[in-house]
């Protein structure tokens, strides 16, 4: 291979999502900054983002930052820190209207004001029964495509900021010298060249790992480069085992419905025709957290009460059926839903289902069964993004981590819909902010000038081996096992399975090569390096699932089915130690304590977690 391209900037962003272009829009304004991107920026997964960013703005109903941290909290089964929560529910509301000002085209109220719309656990105090809590509207929305008309507004808004792009130039490694960060080594898609960029600080921002389970929500790109990365390097991931299975996704495909289908009054019918929320949530019924929708209708398949017999159950969204039941905020007005309600708001899924499933969901309703969706966990770090180390919080200098990569941590063991746009904003902001900080108070260190040689190493193995079978077949057994099991169910059997089968496909992985050796636009290579970086977090995955024997929000253990506040009110801290082992250590949970009668209480206290 020929020499590196050598490229120095001030900070080095690495992913064009949501996170990473509002960490570059604010950097930016203060030193050099540029952003390298497997992907081209409108191609981010945040553009699939449809139901909306949460944000307490009062603009329907009256509502509070208080009422949304106290859902955050409750919403992550406890393992939340609390400090940022409170940050992020605060901040929310000035990014809201900061994205407004830089032009993002929110849909509206008759009055001009931004609409909002329901979430599932998105609550207020009912007025006049402040001991009772009800659905409240609080998921500002431009239509079903509210992280498409992000990316834009923040694209341009980078554009305009100067910032440099590399599209198209994917990260293989990060340049570590006595423990800090000093940059990164790309690959240029287009030609195979290597790159090294040279940085005062570098943020992570490379989204999701959803393509580690079969059935996903996710875009394949979504392969945890930035987290598995940095675990190579000996910075640990945390709370990896709370996985998010989104209840609504195409059956079998697993491509999203937004859960703006169900906050804009949308129904889930078992193959009995019943409403079976009622039973699981009769509160908060559709609109309860992600994890007990989720669970639910696994309960209702496995009782056989799946639609004829089989493993999914209905998603009804056709305006009689809203109608009938009462169920959208327009009946509050004593309006009635029609097929224009719906189109105006919900087109995107309107589309997916008639492309997807031949289905017209004015006319009938949509087969949906739980698909990965989200990860709570990733790489650990301080409400400035500034990355952990290890367990007792001491961070690396020069790095960074912000999105959905990151585990700041503000969704514990489950997050809450419309949260994660708003985390992106809120800490890709701080983020921004925090690495400047960083960049100009500090000159740039030197690096290594073979600092580029493991990636190449790397590289020319994969393309050297023998192509025992094809790297295809091992990612297909390796997203079998985590869906079967380490999905929405895990028992103590199933996860030692797990942990044998990825130990196992790691030997096959590391022992096969690819077929394409050349270097142009060789995507097989690519994609190859990606499913190392599923594999290796997925052993992170499985062992944090097994030294968790609890249930509590994403993760539940039929083994352990109930919360144990006294042995695991913690967060799960996973590092990389030899091949494939992994060592756990577990990090206090950030808790504010407030004074109530001369005493120091904490300011959200621990409940039963029901909708
Ligand atoms: C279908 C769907 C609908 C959703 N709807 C909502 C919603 O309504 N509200 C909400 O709050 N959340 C929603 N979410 C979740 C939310 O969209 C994501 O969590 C969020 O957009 C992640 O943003 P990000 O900036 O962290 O990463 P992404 O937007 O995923 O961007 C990752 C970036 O990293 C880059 N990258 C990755 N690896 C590398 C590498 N090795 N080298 C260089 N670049 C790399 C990619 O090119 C990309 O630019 C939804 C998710 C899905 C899947």
């Amino acid at each position: 291979m020929s020499t590196p391209t050598y490229h120095r900037f001030e900070t080095i962003i690495v992913g064009s999502g949501g996170a990473g272009l509002m960490a570059a829009l604010h950097s930016s304004k203060e030193v050099g900054t540029a952003v390298v991107s497997k992907l081209y920026p409108m191609r981010s997964h945040t553009g699939a983002a449809a139901g909306g960013i949460a944000a307490a703005l009062s603009n329907l109903e009256e509502d509070s930052w208080e009422n949304h941290a106290y859902d955050t909290i409750k919403g992550g089964d406890y393992v939340v820190d609390q400090t940022p929560v409170e940050i992020l529910c605060r901040e929310a509301v000035e990014c809201i209207y900061d994205l407004e000002h830089m032009g993002l085209p929110f849909d509206r109220t008759p009055d001009g004001r931004i609409s909002q719309r329901r979430f599932g656990g998105h609550t207020r105090p009912v007025p006049g029964n402040p001991s009772k809590r009800e659905p409240v509207m609080r998921s500002c929305h431009a239509a079903d495509r509210t992280g498409h008309m992000i990316l834009q507004t923040l694209y341009q808004q980078c554009i305009k900021q100067g910032v440099t792009f590399f599209d198209e130039y994917h990260m293989l490694d990060l340049i570590m010298v006595e423990g800090e960060c000093r940059g990164i080594v790309a690959i240029e898609i287009a030609t195979g060249r290597l790159h090294v960029f040279h940085a005062k600080s570098v943020l992570l921002a490379t989204g999701g790992f959803g393509r580690m389970y079969k059935v996903s929500s996710n875009a394949f790109a979504l392969t945890g480069d930035g987290p598995a990365i940095a675990y190579r390097h000996g910075i640990p991931v945390e709370d990896m085992e709370f996985y998010q299975f989104h209840p609504t996704g195409i059956y079998r495909l697993g491509v999203l419905l937004t859960e703006g289908c169900r906050g804009d009054g949308g129904i889930m019918f078992n193959g009995k025709g019943e409403r079976f929320m009622e039973t699981y949530a009769p509160n908060m019924l559709e609109l309860a957290s992600r994890d007990v929708c989720s669970r639910s209708i696994y309960q209702e398949v496995r009782a056989g009460r799946g639609v004829s017999g089989k493993d999914f159950v209905y998603l009804d969204i056709r305006p009689s059926t809203i109608n009938k039941y009462k169920s959208s905020p327009i009946h509050r007005d004593g309006l009635e839903v029609d097929d224009h309600f719906i189109e105006s708001r919900l087109s995107e899924s309107l589309e997916l289902s008639r492309t997807y499933l031949g289905i017209d969901p004015l006319k009938e309703p949509m087969p949906i069964q739980p698909t990965a969706h989200y990860a709570m966990g990733g790489t650990p770090t301080d409400f400035d993004t500034r990355v952990f180390r290890n367990a007792a919080g001491d961070v690396v200098p020069g790095l960074y981590a912000a999105g959905e990569t990151a585990c700041v941590s503000v969704h514990g063991a489950n997050r809450l819909g419309t949260n994660s746009l708003v985390d992106l904003v809120v800490f890709g902001r701080r983020a921004g902010k925090a690495m400047a900080r960083y960049a100009k108070s500090h000159d740039f260190k030197e690096i290594p000038k073979d600092a580029a040689v493991p990636t190449k190493i790397m590289i020319e193995g994969a393309l050297a081996k023998p192509r025992t079978e094809p790297w295809v077949r091992i990612r297909d057994e390796l997203q079998v096992v985590m869906m079967d099991d380490c999905g929405v169910y895990r028992t103590a059997e199933g996860l030692a399975n797990a942990r044998q089968t990825v130990a196992s496909l790691k030997k096959r992985y590391e022992a096969t090569g690819i077929q394409d050796k050349g270097t142009i636009f060789n995507t097989g290579l690519l994609e190859y390096l990606e499913l190392g970086c599923l594999i290796d977090l997925a052993a992170a995955t499985v062992a944090s699932a097994e030294s968790r024997k609890e249930s509590r929000g994403a993760h539940s253990r039929e083994d352990f089915p109930d919360r144990d506040d006294v042995k695991h009110f913690n967060h799960t801290f996973a590092t990389k130690d030899g091949d494939l082992d992994v060592k756990i250590d577990t990090r206090a949970v950030d808790v504010i304590y407030i004074e109530k009668d001369g005493q120091q209480v904490p300011k959200y206290p621990l409940e039963v977690r029901k909708y």
